[in-house]
């Protein structure tokens, strides 16, 4: 579905605004007149401009519309009222009934009660969130995504007003909260593990754009294409000089940087910006924008990971256009460095001997710069949002990526038993890089397969990488989620087929599309659900649509080129929706001109409601994958994506214990292959869990995979499994902390 452009209205508003920001004068009387020219422009009842003060205060700077005395009288905190959540959220928030959002935040001098909709964008400048821009009407609508997107490219130009000092003086604009120097605990989350202690270094992206409006477009389309053909090699070089390449993992980000660079839709869009009226620099900075506001609404790690290498992809452009004094900044030899969020191609800026651990305010676990991160070992934290306001250039910081914590300038005690422990790290380094190619077998003899989740071209190598036996998980809805339209059979086919070949005679189980709920497709509009995860997502749709379902088995088949074919069908619910969907992939099979010489076909258990029809599923499967991050969601009632949910309900609880350790035995006795995929599989403590529960295969991020392996061949299963029989009765909501003992006092290594 094509987007509406939304520049024919951004392009006049654009023009009248810098004629007026132009003309001189006091600043309180330029922003008069820009919130009167927006308001009079999106045919809004009000415009107000909150824009940030010291100690993370949202103040009214201007309004047409709210009563004048309440400028400079109304202020909201940092995540108060839907104005402070904007600037918490850095993205865009449109509402038909504000006053019923539970954010909303009363504030009678202002007279807004009678003002339904609303709609606000933060004035973003380098990540930061530099203000808030806000337009309201009384009668009950809902903004356009165009008007938003105009409001957007509005907000550019006050953020160069902003950010220039003339409205406010820069040090009273954003200064670092929180007086004390006491020591300070930062919750985060790990993004690779490890300790470091240091210095911390904010992250400068030095960029300035001061030309948002452009006279011609063509000149402006002949910058950006000599800009992308520059970038493409720096890029290139900056990939195989770096220390990278003997992680063998550069040639992952750089694929995908291709990727990006490539895509059509990326580029188009910043052709249209540039088409509408802006420069080459503001059309980059715009459709970042976009993705980073994209990138807070996502909640498939997969897909938010990609987005944050198009936001890296984003500044690098905007470096070549604009200039800036990049990242290569002096640090100090034990530099920490504290940024909103990060690019793989920026992190690989800095000075790697000098670098010793990252805090990020976002991010996310898979994410690229996480796989960079890791290739150069450098501790990192991220989703720890109180990093931009809580430590201060200078600061002692330690950053610990295995709790997923920051201690901002600790006493020395604290710092002296973190050396200690980094120290014992480098013994446990030494010990997975041996075991990496060795198989992964306990001490009393029990082999266990290791898989690797995949969903990209990209990710590969790593099957070879780390040593795993085979892909026990290929989502095939990434590739359609990083594309613009839905792949034809043939593009399809030729994806499958590099899997396949790349793989190079290793099992690859591809799991058919898992779209719907919050997997969204650029351009699939399902219908809004309430509950996205147990809705209309996965095999529901293929059974409802089976055109493309089938044009996907197709498409499997086609690869699978007369060779093995696993296919694997998510969110079965009863065993009779695998019989259809088995049956449309015996069809495209036996229609094919090579079919494939041996076809091997399950299903993921993931749907509590198919552990009550074992029997008849081992009859008819030739094997079962738990995915255990859906079935666990849905055993517990408790979203996966809720941090605040995270530990309340365990894998490892006896009732998690009952269920893998029932599963095994019934499956081994029905003869099928039992294999878990979820996250559960990932961490060696529950892993362990998994393996004395029975279960003989389990796949999982490459990553996990050495030290999963290094955990088993520490490990006696039989002496495991006797040990958790005696659990299964105990009423306890967690045995993490039993298991953990297990492991310490039988030398189980993790
Ligand atoms: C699962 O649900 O455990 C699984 C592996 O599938 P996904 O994470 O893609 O939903
Ligand atoms: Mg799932």
């Amino acid at each position: 579905m094509a987007r509406a452009p939304g520049w024919v209205g951004a392009r006049r508003l654009l023009k009248q605004l810098r004629d007026t920001l132009q003309q001189g004068g006091p600043a309180g009387r330029r922003l008069d007149q820009v919130t009167t020219l927006i308001a009079n422009d999106m045919v809004a009842e009000v415009c107000s401009l909150y824009v940030m003060r010291a100690g993370e205060v949202l103040e009214l700077f201007a309004t047409k519309g709210l009563k004048p005395e309440a400028v400079h009288q109304t202020r909201l905190r940092t995540g108060e009222g839907l104005v402070g959540l904007i600037a918490a959220q850095a993205r865009p928030l449109v509402l038909d009934d504000a006053q019923s959002h539970p954010n909303f935040a009363y504030r009678p001098e202002t007279g807004e009660e009678i003002f339904q909709s609303w709609m606000g964008v933060p004035i973003l400048r380098e990540g930061r969130v530099l203000g808030v821009l806000v337009v309201q009407n009384k009668t009950r609508r809902l903004y356009t995504e165009e008007e938003v997107e105009t409001l957007e490219t509005v907000s550019m130009v006050l953020a160069e007003m902003l950010a220039s000092g003339t409205v406010l003086d820069p040090e009273e604009q954003r200064l670092a909260e929180g007086t004390s120097l006491l020591p300070a605990r930062l919750a985060g989350i790990a993004l690779q593990e490890g300790l470091a202690i240091g210095t911390a270094v904010p992250h400068h992206r030095g960029l300035v754009i001061t030309r948002i409006v452009a006279e011609n477009p063509g000149e402006e389309r002949s910058r950006l294409g000599a800009a992308m053909r520059e970038l493409a090699e720096t890029l290139e070089e900056l990939f195989e000089q770096s220390e990278l390449q003997q992680a063998g993992e550069h040639r992952d980000v750089l694929e995908t940087y291709r990727m990006f660079a490539e895509d059509r839709g990326w580029m188009g869009r910043i052709e249209e910006a540039i088409a509408s009226g802006l420069t080459a620099e503001a059309a980059v900075q715009k459709v970042q924008n976009d993705t980073q506001a994209r990138m807070a609404q996502v909640s498939d790690p997969y897909l938010r990971e990609r987005l944050y290498d198009l936001d890296d992809l984003a500044n690098r452009l905007l470096y070549i256009l604009v200039g800036g004094e990049g990242a290569a900044q002096a640090l100090p030899e034990d530099a920490i460095l504290v940024a909103r969020s990060l690019g793989p191609a920026e992190l690989l800026d800095y000075d790697r001997t000098r670098l010793k651990g990252v805090v990020l305010a976002e991010g996310s676990p898979t994410a690229h710069v996480a796989i960079v991160a890791r290739a150069l070992d450098i501790p990192m934290v991220g989703r720890c949002p109180e990093a931009l306001t809580r430590i201060r250039p200078g600061d002692n910081v330690i950053v610990d990526g295995n709790s997923g914590q920051v201690l901002v300038r600790p006493r020395e005690n604290v710092r002296a038993s973190f050396r200690e422990a980094i120290e014992q790290r480098e013994r446990r380094r030494r010990l997975f890089a041996a075991t990496r190619d060795l198989p992964a077998v306990s001490r009393d003899g029990v082999r266990v397969t290791l898989g690797i989740n995949a969903g990209l071209l990209i990710d590969m190598p790593q099957l070879h990488e780390a040593g795993a036996d085979f892909v026990g998980l290929y989502r095939t809805e990434v590739p359609f989620m990083v594309r613009e339209s839905f792949p034809s059979v043939a593009e399809q086919r030729e994806i499958y087929a590099r899997i396949l070949e790349v793989a190079a005679g290793k099992p690859v189980t591809f799991r058919t599309l898992d779209i719907g709920g919050d997997k969204a497709l650029p351009y699939w509009a399902g219908a809004a659900e309430e509950n996205p995860a147990m809705g209309w997502r996965a095999i529901r749709i293929g059974l409802d649509r089976p055109a493309l379902l089938r044009q996907q088995l197709r498409a499997l088949v086609q690869a699978a080129a007369g060779g093995r074919l696993i296919v694997m069908f998510p969110m079965v619910t009863e065993v009779a929706e695998f019989q259809r969907a088995k049956a449309l992939l015996l069809r495209e099979a036996a229609a094919a001109e090579r079919p494939p010489s041996n076809l091997v076909c399950g299903v993921m258990l993931e749907v509590p409601a198919l552990l009550f029809q074992l029997d008849q599923l081992f009859a008819a499967v030739d094997f079962v994958s738990i995915g255990s991050n859906d079935l666990l969601q849905f055993l517990f009632a408790t979203d996966r994506g809720n941090p605040a949910l995270a530990r309340r309900y365990e894998a490892t609880s006896p009732t998690g214990l009952g269920l893998f350790s029932d599963l095994a035995a019934r499956a081994a006795a029905a003869g099928v292959p039992l294999s878990l995929c979820g996250e559960t599989a990932a961490s060696p403590l529950e892993a362990m869990m998994l393996v004395g529960c029975g279960l003989r295969s389990l796949s999982m991020p490459p990553a996990a995979v050495a030290p999963v392996k290094t955990m088993i061949r520490s490990l006696d299963v039989g002496h495991l499994a006797r040990f958790l029989d005696s659990c299964r009765t105990l009423e306890t909501p967690s045995l993490r902390h039993l298991l953990t003992a297990y492991a310490r006092d039988h030398g189980v290594e993790f």
